[in-house]
Protein backbone atom coordinates (compact mmCIF):
# COMPACT_ATOMS: atom_id res chain seq x y z
CA UNK A 1 0.00 0.00 0.00
CA UNK A 2 1.27 3.58 -0.87
CA UNK A 3 1.07 5.62 1.98
CA UNK A 4 1.42 8.83 -0.33
CA UNK A 5 -1.79 10.90 -0.99
CA UNK A 6 -1.93 11.25 -4.63
CA UNK A 7 -4.42 12.48 -7.18
CA UNK A 8 -5.62 9.25 -8.01
CA UNK A 9 -5.30 6.15 -5.08
CA UNK A 10 -5.42 4.08 -7.53
CA UNK A 11 -2.38 5.04 -9.61
CA UNK A 12 0.87 3.87 -8.61
CA UNK A 13 3.43 5.75 -10.41
CA UNK A 14 6.31 4.41 -11.50
CA UNK A 15 9.57 5.09 -9.30
CA UNK A 16 11.83 7.63 -10.64
CA UNK A 17 15.38 6.88 -10.00
CA UNK A 18 17.78 8.46 -12.27
CA UNK A 19 17.19 11.28 -14.98
CA UNK A 20 19.54 13.01 -17.43
CA UNK A 21 18.71 15.71 -20.56
CA UNK A 22 15.45 14.23 -22.09
CA UNK A 23 16.13 10.45 -19.95
CA UNK A 24 13.96 9.91 -17.16
CA UNK A 25 14.43 5.57 -15.68
CA UNK A 26 12.41 4.25 -13.64
CA UNK A 27 12.58 1.70 -11.09
CA UNK A 28 12.22 -1.29 -13.12
CA UNK A 29 14.98 -0.64 -15.58
CA UNK A 30 12.42 1.33 -18.47
CA UNK A 31 13.71 4.50 -19.58
CA UNK A 32 11.30 7.32 -21.10
CA UNK A 33 12.00 10.50 -23.00
CA UNK A 34 10.50 13.45 -21.52
CA UNK A 35 8.30 14.86 -24.07
CA UNK A 36 6.33 17.93 -21.68
CA UNK A 37 9.27 18.51 -19.35
CA UNK A 38 6.73 17.29 -16.55
CA UNK A 39 3.79 20.24 -16.96
CA UNK A 40 6.04 22.45 -19.39
CA UNK A 41 8.19 22.39 -16.22
CA UNK A 42 11.92 21.20 -17.00
CA UNK A 43 13.05 23.65 -19.73
CA UNK A 44 16.58 22.31 -19.58
CA UNK A 45 16.18 18.92 -19.02
CA UNK A 46 17.61 17.03 -15.94
CA UNK A 47 20.25 17.25 -14.10
CA UNK A 48 21.88 19.71 -16.27
CA UNK A 49 25.33 20.46 -14.67
CA UNK A 50 25.84 24.04 -14.26
CA UNK A 51 22.39 24.33 -12.41
CA UNK A 52 23.44 21.45 -10.23
CA UNK A 53 26.73 23.02 -9.53
CA UNK A 54 24.68 26.29 -8.87
CA UNK A 55 22.32 24.49 -6.30
CA UNK A 56 25.21 22.83 -4.29
CA UNK A 57 27.29 26.15 -3.84
CA UNK A 58 24.50 27.89 -2.51
CA UNK A 59 23.34 25.10 -0.24
CA UNK A 60 26.94 25.14 1.52
CA UNK A 61 27.14 28.77 1.71
CA UNK A 62 23.37 30.48 2.20
CA UNK A 63 20.41 27.45 2.52
CA UNK A 64 18.18 29.96 4.26
CA UNK A 65 17.15 33.38 5.58
CA UNK A 66 14.50 35.15 5.87
CA UNK A 67 13.74 38.36 4.01
CA UNK A 68 13.09 40.30 6.66
CA UNK A 69 16.38 39.92 8.07
CA UNK A 70 18.81 39.28 4.83
CA UNK A 71 18.56 38.15 1.00
CA UNK A 72 20.64 35.47 -0.21
CA UNK A 73 23.35 36.64 -3.23
CA UNK A 74 21.70 34.90 -6.29
CA UNK A 75 18.37 36.72 -5.07
CA UNK A 76 19.17 40.59 -6.34
CA UNK A 77 20.95 38.90 -9.03
CA UNK A 78 18.23 36.80 -10.37
CA UNK A 79 15.79 40.06 -10.26
CA UNK A 80 18.35 42.12 -12.50
CA UNK A 81 18.54 38.91 -15.06
CA UNK A 82 14.43 39.25 -14.85
CA UNK A 83 13.81 43.04 -14.73
CA UNK A 84 17.39 44.81 -14.87
CA UNK A 85 16.64 45.62 -18.74
CA UNK A 86 13.36 46.97 -17.90
CA UNK A 87 11.51 44.69 -20.46
CA UNK A 88 8.24 46.23 -20.81
CA UNK A 89 8.31 48.67 -18.60
CA UNK A 90 8.08 45.75 -15.64
CA UNK A 91 11.15 46.71 -13.20
CA UNK A 92 10.63 44.65 -9.71
CA UNK A 93 10.66 40.92 -9.49
CA UNK A 94 9.11 39.05 -6.20
CA UNK A 95 9.85 35.30 -5.68
CA UNK A 96 7.89 32.95 -4.16
CA UNK A 97 7.38 28.76 -4.29
CA UNK A 98 4.80 27.90 -7.11
CA UNK A 99 3.02 29.50 -9.70
CA UNK A 100 -0.17 29.66 -7.80
CA UNK A 101 1.61 31.51 -5.25
CA UNK A 102 2.53 34.11 -7.68
CA UNK A 103 -1.20 34.22 -9.00
CA UNK A 104 -1.98 35.25 -5.41
CA UNK A 105 0.92 37.71 -4.94
CA UNK A 106 -0.31 39.12 -8.42
CA UNK A 107 -3.87 39.32 -7.56
CA UNK A 108 -2.87 40.87 -3.81
CA UNK A 109 -0.87 43.38 -5.24
CA UNK A 110 -3.63 44.52 -7.65
CA UNK A 111 -5.64 45.06 -4.73
CA UNK A 112 -2.96 46.83 -3.22
CA UNK A 113 -2.50 49.18 -5.85
CA UNK A 114 -6.19 50.02 -6.32
CA UNK A 115 -5.94 50.93 -1.94
CA UNK A 116 -2.99 52.91 -2.49
CA UNK A 117 -3.91 54.78 -5.44
CA UNK A 118 -7.68 55.93 -3.72
CA UNK A 119 -9.40 53.29 -5.64
CA UNK A 120 -11.06 51.71 -2.63
CA UNK A 121 -13.85 50.10 -4.96
CA UNK A 122 -11.92 48.17 -7.24
CA UNK A 123 -12.34 44.61 -5.84
CA UNK A 124 -13.19 42.60 -8.66
CA UNK A 125 -11.13 40.50 -11.39
CA UNK A 126 -12.52 39.40 -14.35
CA UNK A 127 -10.87 36.01 -15.85
CA UNK A 128 -11.62 33.73 -18.46
CA UNK A 129 -13.96 30.61 -18.71
CA UNK A 130 -11.94 27.21 -19.12
CA UNK A 131 -8.39 29.00 -17.64
CA UNK A 132 -6.74 27.76 -14.83
CA UNK A 133 -4.26 30.10 -12.81
CA UNK A 134 -3.74 27.54 -10.13
CA UNK A 135 -5.11 25.42 -7.18
CA UNK A 136 -4.84 27.70 -4.12
CA UNK A 137 -8.26 29.36 -3.11
CA UNK A 138 -8.04 32.76 -4.56
CA UNK A 139 -6.06 31.72 -7.95
CA UNK A 140 -8.75 28.99 -8.19
CA UNK A 141 -11.44 31.82 -8.09
CA UNK A 142 -9.89 34.01 -10.81
CA UNK A 143 -9.53 31.21 -13.07
CA UNK A 144 -13.00 29.74 -15.09
CA UNK A 145 -12.03 26.31 -14.20
CA UNK A 146 -15.10 24.12 -14.69
CA UNK A 147 -13.81 21.01 -13.73
CA UNK A 148 -11.89 22.10 -10.76
CA UNK A 149 -14.22 24.77 -9.62
CA UNK A 150 -17.34 23.01 -8.64
CA UNK A 151 -16.76 21.12 -5.61
CA UNK A 152 -14.99 24.56 -4.06
CA UNK A 153 -17.38 27.03 -5.55
CA UNK A 154 -18.84 27.98 -1.67
CA UNK A 155 -15.16 28.76 -0.58
CA UNK A 156 -13.90 30.49 -3.61
CA UNK A 157 -13.62 34.25 -3.19
CA UNK A 158 -16.26 35.47 -4.80
CA UNK A 159 -15.26 39.05 -6.83
CA UNK A 160 -14.69 37.63 -9.86
CA UNK A 161 -16.54 36.94 -13.16
CA UNK A 162 -15.41 35.15 -16.65
CA UNK A 163 -15.41 35.80 -20.55
CA UNK A 164 -15.03 33.85 -23.31
CA UNK A 165 -11.65 32.75 -24.05
CA UNK A 166 -9.96 33.03 -27.64
CA UNK A 167 -10.44 29.53 -28.70
CA UNK A 168 -11.14 30.04 -32.46
CA UNK A 169 -11.10 26.47 -32.97
CA UNK A 170 -14.40 25.98 -31.50
CA UNK A 171 -15.47 29.52 -30.53
CA UNK A 172 -15.09 31.39 -33.84
CA UNK A 173 -17.78 31.28 -36.23
CA UNK A 174 -17.96 30.40 -39.58
CA UNK A 175 -19.51 33.68 -40.62
CA UNK A 176 -16.76 35.75 -38.70
CA UNK A 177 -13.03 36.44 -39.77
CA UNK A 178 -10.59 36.62 -37.20
CA UNK A 179 -10.68 40.26 -36.90
CA UNK A 180 -14.81 40.17 -36.12
CA UNK A 181 -14.07 37.13 -33.86
CA UNK A 182 -11.53 39.73 -31.83
CA UNK A 183 -14.12 42.22 -31.82
CA UNK A 184 -16.90 40.30 -30.70
CA UNK A 185 -14.64 39.02 -27.37
CA UNK A 186 -13.50 42.41 -27.21
CA UNK A 187 -17.44 43.79 -27.08
CA UNK A 188 -17.73 40.86 -24.62
CA UNK A 189 -15.03 42.02 -22.15
CA UNK A 190 -16.31 45.75 -22.69
CA UNK A 191 -19.86 44.41 -22.07
CA UNK A 192 -18.15 42.47 -18.83
CA UNK A 193 -16.77 45.35 -17.26
CA UNK A 194 -19.74 47.42 -17.89
CA UNK A 195 -21.74 44.96 -15.88
CA UNK A 196 -19.82 44.87 -13.00
CA UNK A 197 -19.05 48.67 -13.21
CA UNK A 198 -15.85 49.90 -14.75
CA UNK A 199 -14.32 51.44 -11.45
CA UNK A 200 -14.79 48.54 -9.74
CA UNK A 201 -12.40 46.20 -11.94
CA UNK A 202 -9.36 45.62 -10.79
CA UNK A 203 -7.84 43.26 -12.96
CA UNK A 204 -7.93 41.22 -15.95
CA UNK A 205 -6.37 37.79 -16.30
CA UNK A 206 -5.06 35.58 -19.07
CA UNK A 207 -2.62 33.62 -20.48
CA UNK A 208 -0.87 34.30 -23.47
CA UNK A 209 -0.98 31.25 -24.52
CA UNK A 210 -3.51 28.90 -22.58
CA UNK A 211 -1.55 25.68 -21.96
CA UNK A 212 -3.45 23.42 -19.29
CA UNK A 213 -6.83 23.94 -20.55
CA UNK A 214 -7.07 25.31 -23.49
CA UNK A 215 -3.85 22.74 -25.12
CA UNK A 216 -1.61 25.54 -26.14
CA UNK A 217 -3.76 27.92 -27.72
CA UNK A 218 -2.31 31.20 -28.78
CA UNK A 219 -4.92 34.24 -28.79
CA UNK A 220 -5.88 35.62 -32.66
CA UNK A 221 -3.83 38.96 -33.61
CA UNK A 222 -5.05 41.90 -32.20
CA UNK A 223 -6.79 40.47 -28.92
CA UNK A 224 -4.50 41.31 -26.47
CA UNK A 225 -3.87 44.61 -27.89
CA UNK A 226 -7.92 44.95 -27.65
CA UNK A 227 -7.86 43.45 -24.07
CA UNK A 228 -5.18 46.00 -23.25
CA UNK A 229 -7.12 49.13 -24.69
CA UNK A 230 -9.78 48.19 -22.65
CA UNK A 231 -7.61 47.82 -19.02
CA UNK A 232 -6.33 50.58 -19.72
CA UNK A 233 -9.51 53.03 -20.81
CA UNK A 234 -11.03 51.97 -17.23
CA UNK A 235 -7.86 51.79 -14.68
CA UNK A 236 -7.89 48.49 -14.63
CA UNK A 237 -4.18 46.14 -14.31
CA UNK A 238 -3.74 43.79 -17.24
CA UNK A 239 -2.08 40.40 -15.34
CA UNK A 240 -0.34 37.72 -17.84
CA UNK A 241 -0.10 34.17 -16.32
CA UNK A 242 2.98 33.35 -18.18
CA UNK A 243 2.98 30.65 -15.58
CA UNK A 244 3.12 27.95 -18.15
CA UNK A 245 4.15 29.46 -21.67
CA UNK A 246 6.93 32.20 -20.09
CA UNK A 247 10.66 32.06 -20.18
CA UNK A 248 11.32 31.20 -23.77
CA UNK A 249 8.93 28.35 -24.05
CA UNK A 250 6.59 29.79 -26.92
CA UNK A 251 10.20 30.91 -28.84
CA UNK A 252 10.17 34.68 -27.38
CA UNK A 253 11.27 35.10 -23.93
CA UNK A 254 8.06 36.22 -22.73
CA UNK A 255 4.86 35.21 -24.46
CA UNK A 256 3.59 38.74 -24.33
CA UNK A 257 6.27 40.14 -26.64
CA UNK A 258 4.72 38.45 -29.18
CA UNK A 259 1.30 40.05 -28.88
CA UNK A 260 2.91 43.34 -28.95
CA UNK A 261 1.45 44.17 -25.64
CA UNK A 262 3.51 44.30 -21.89
CA UNK A 263 1.42 43.42 -18.67
CA UNK A 264 1.39 45.57 -15.58
CA UNK A 265 2.02 42.71 -13.70
CA UNK A 266 3.66 38.96 -15.10
CA UNK A 267 3.45 35.56 -13.15
CA UNK A 268 6.00 33.67 -13.95
CA UNK A 269 7.05 29.63 -12.45
CA UNK A 270 7.53 26.99 -14.40
CA UNK A 271 10.44 27.44 -16.69
CA UNK A 272 11.87 30.00 -14.51
CA UNK A 273 13.36 27.37 -12.48
CA UNK A 274 13.14 24.37 -14.58
CA UNK A 275 12.45 22.18 -12.02
CA UNK A 276 15.20 22.11 -10.62
CA UNK A 277 13.78 24.41 -7.21
CA UNK A 278 10.23 25.04 -6.84
CA UNK A 279 10.09 28.61 -7.14
CA UNK A 280 7.67 30.71 -8.63
CA UNK A 281 7.13 34.97 -9.37
CA UNK A 282 5.64 38.57 -10.61
CA UNK A 283 7.44 40.80 -12.43
CA UNK A 284 5.97 44.56 -12.07
CA UNK A 285 5.08 47.58 -14.03
CA UNK A 286 7.71 50.28 -12.63
CA UNK A 287 4.52 52.83 -12.09
CA UNK A 288 2.86 50.38 -9.87
CA UNK A 289 6.18 49.97 -7.52
CA UNK A 290 6.35 54.18 -8.08
CA UNK A 291 2.12 54.21 -6.70
CA UNK A 292 3.25 52.40 -3.81
CA UNK A 293 6.59 53.94 -3.18
CA UNK A 294 4.67 57.04 -3.02
CA UNK A 295 1.90 55.37 -0.53
CA UNK A 296 2.51 53.13 2.20
CA UNK A 297 6.25 52.07 1.03
CA UNK A 298 5.44 48.67 1.66
CA UNK A 299 4.70 45.89 -0.25
CA UNK A 300 2.06 44.16 2.10
CA UNK A 301 2.46 40.28 1.23
CA UNK A 302 4.75 37.77 2.27
CA UNK A 303 6.14 34.41 2.39
CA UNK A 304 8.22 32.33 4.82
CA UNK A 305 9.92 31.16 1.99
CA UNK A 306 9.77 34.55 0.01
CA UNK A 307 13.06 34.63 -2.36
CA UNK A 308 14.33 31.16 -1.16
CA UNK A 309 18.39 31.73 -1.35
CA UNK A 310 18.69 27.94 -3.37
CA UNK A 311 15.47 28.60 -5.34
CA UNK A 312 16.92 31.64 -6.76
CA UNK A 313 20.40 30.17 -7.07
CA UNK A 314 18.91 27.41 -9.45
CA UNK A 315 16.85 29.71 -11.33
CA UNK A 316 19.78 31.86 -11.75
CA UNK A 317 21.55 29.28 -13.27
CA UNK A 318 18.24 28.50 -15.24
CA UNK A 319 18.24 31.72 -16.66
CA UNK A 320 22.15 32.41 -17.68
CA UNK A 321 22.13 29.33 -19.14
CA UNK A 322 19.10 30.11 -21.48
CA UNK A 323 20.88 33.70 -21.74
CA UNK A 324 24.23 32.17 -22.62
CA UNK A 325 23.49 29.35 -24.90
CA UNK A 326 20.72 30.95 -26.80
CA UNK A 327 18.25 29.20 -26.16
CA UNK A 328 15.22 31.09 -26.97
CA UNK A 329 16.41 31.34 -30.31
CA UNK A 330 16.62 27.18 -30.44
CA UNK A 331 13.13 26.94 -28.79
CA UNK A 332 12.13 28.77 -32.09
CA UNK A 333 14.21 26.35 -34.57
CA UNK A 334 13.09 23.13 -33.10
CA UNK A 335 9.58 24.68 -32.68
CA UNK A 336 9.37 24.81 -36.78
CA UNK A 337 10.44 21.17 -36.52
CA UNK A 338 7.96 20.04 -33.94
CA UNK A 339 5.37 21.96 -36.00
CA UNK A 340 6.16 20.54 -38.88
CA UNK A 341 6.58 16.94 -37.58
CA UNK A 342 3.62 16.68 -35.83
CA UNK A 343 1.67 18.10 -38.92
CA UNK A 344 3.59 15.59 -41.38
CA UNK A 345 2.66 12.94 -39.05
CA UNK A 346 -0.70 13.34 -37.68
CA UNK A 347 -2.04 16.65 -39.21
CA UNK A 348 -4.69 13.76 -41.06
CA UNK A 349 -5.32 11.40 -38.58
CA UNK A 350 -9.24 10.78 -37.90
CA UNK A 351 -9.14 11.74 -34.34
CA UNK A 352 -6.79 14.97 -34.43
CA UNK A 353 -9.08 18.24 -34.76
CA UNK A 354 -6.19 20.39 -34.57
CA UNK A 355 -2.49 21.24 -33.90
CA UNK A 356 -1.56 24.43 -32.32
CA UNK A 357 1.02 26.16 -30.76
CA UNK A 358 4.22 28.07 -30.60
CA UNK A 359 7.97 27.68 -29.94
CA UNK A 360 8.22 24.36 -28.32
CA UNK A 361 4.78 24.42 -26.85
CA UNK A 362 2.08 22.43 -29.34
CA UNK A 363 -1.21 20.39 -28.11
CA UNK A 364 -3.40 18.53 -30.32
CA UNK A 365 -6.75 18.75 -29.67
CA UNK A 366 -8.29 14.90 -29.75
CA UNK A 367 -11.96 14.67 -31.41
CA UNK A 368 -14.64 11.07 -32.11
CA UNK A 369 -15.17 13.23 -35.11
CA UNK A 370 -12.51 15.62 -37.23
CA UNK A 371 -15.51 16.51 -39.67
CA UNK A 372 -17.78 18.04 -36.70
CA UNK A 373 -15.38 18.45 -34.45
CA UNK A 374 -17.34 16.15 -32.05
CA UNK A 375 -15.23 15.81 -28.63
CA UNK A 376 -15.31 12.56 -27.27
CA UNK A 377 -17.94 11.00 -24.97
CA UNK A 378 -17.74 12.65 -21.14
CA UNK A 379 -15.76 9.70 -19.54
CA UNK A 380 -13.62 8.46 -21.96
CA UNK A 381 -11.10 10.46 -21.50
CA UNK A 382 -8.64 9.90 -24.43
CA UNK A 383 -5.91 12.28 -23.28
CA UNK A 384 -5.55 10.03 -20.81
CA UNK A 385 -5.16 6.82 -22.54
CA UNK A 386 -3.10 8.27 -25.04
CA UNK A 387 -0.64 9.72 -21.94
CA UNK A 388 -1.07 5.74 -21.30
CA UNK A 389 -0.29 4.00 -24.47
CA UNK A 390 2.80 6.59 -24.94
CA UNK A 391 3.67 5.81 -21.99
CA UNK A 392 4.24 2.42 -22.06
CA UNK A 393 5.93 3.00 -25.67
CA UNK A 394 8.67 5.28 -24.02
CA UNK A 395 7.07 9.05 -24.37
CA UNK A 396 5.91 10.99 -21.31
CA UNK A 397 3.34 13.76 -23.06
CA UNK A 398 1.20 15.51 -20.62
CA UNK A 399 -2.90 15.16 -20.94
CA UNK A 400 -4.90 18.96 -20.33
CA UNK A 401 -8.42 19.49 -20.67
CA UNK A 402 -10.49 22.45 -20.26
CA UNK A 403 -14.28 21.79 -20.85
CA UNK A 404 -16.35 22.28 -24.00
CA UNK A 405 -19.91 22.48 -23.54
CA UNK A 406 -20.17 20.66 -20.31
CA UNK A 407 -17.79 18.15 -22.20
CA UNK A 408 -14.42 17.61 -20.99
CA UNK A 409 -11.58 18.60 -23.56
CA UNK A 410 -9.22 16.62 -24.77
CA UNK A 411 -5.31 17.64 -25.30
CA UNK A 412 -2.34 16.47 -25.07
CA UNK A 413 0.75 18.51 -24.72
CA UNK A 414 3.70 17.98 -25.60
CA UNK A 415 6.73 20.98 -24.05
CA UNK A 416 9.85 19.22 -24.92
CA UNK A 417 13.23 20.90 -23.00
CA UNK A 418 14.85 24.01 -24.89
CA UNK A 419 18.44 21.30 -25.22
CA UNK A 420 16.17 19.19 -27.38
CA UNK A 421 18.33 17.67 -30.33
CA UNK A 422 16.43 17.74 -34.00
CA UNK A 423 16.93 13.56 -33.02
CA UNK A 424 14.86 14.30 -29.95
CA UNK A 425 12.13 15.85 -31.61
CA UNK A 426 11.70 12.89 -34.21
CA UNK A 427 11.89 10.50 -31.68
CA UNK A 428 9.18 12.36 -29.71
CA UNK A 429 6.91 12.70 -32.87
CA UNK A 430 7.64 9.28 -34.08
CA UNK A 431 6.94 7.88 -30.40
CA UNK A 432 3.47 9.93 -30.03
CA UNK A 433 2.45 8.61 -33.82
N1 LIG B 1 -0.99 29.21 -13.93
C1 LIG B 1 -0.87 28.41 -14.98
C2 LIG B 1 -1.12 28.97 -16.35
C3 LIG B 1 -0.51 27.07 -14.82
O1 LIG B 1 -0.40 26.27 -15.89
C4 LIG B 1 -0.27 26.58 -13.52
C5 LIG B 1 0.15 25.14 -13.27
N2 LIG B 1 -0.18 24.24 -14.20
C6 LIG B 1 -0.41 27.46 -12.45
C7 LIG B 1 -0.75 28.77 -12.68
C8 LIG B 1 -0.16 27.01 -11.03
O2 LIG B 1 1.18 26.73 -10.83
P1 LIG B 1 1.63 25.75 -9.65
O3 LIG B 1 1.14 24.39 -10.00
O4 LIG B 1 3.13 25.86 -9.66
O5 LIG B 1 1.05 26.28 -8.40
Amino acid sequence: MSRLLLRNFRERPDVAVSASGLRIRSADGREVIDGSGGAAVACLGHAHPVVLEAIRKQIETVCYVHTGFYVGEPVEALAEQLVGHEPGGLTHAYFVSSGSEGVEAALKLARQYALETGQPRREHVIGRRQSYHGNTLGALGAGGNQVRRPPYAPILPGASSHVSPCYPYREQRTDEDAAAYVQRLANELEAEFQRVGPDRVMAFIAEPVVGATLGCQPALPGYFRAVREICDRHGALLILDEVMCGLGRTGTLHAWEQEGVAPDIQVIAKGLGGGYQPIGGILVAGRIIAAIEAGSGLHRHGHTYAAHPVACAAALAVQQVIRDENLVEQVAIRGRQLEQALKRRLGQHPHVGDIRGRGLFWAMELVEDRETKRPFAPGIGMNGRVKLATFARGLACYPVGGTIDGVRGDHVLLAPPYIATEADIEAIVELMA
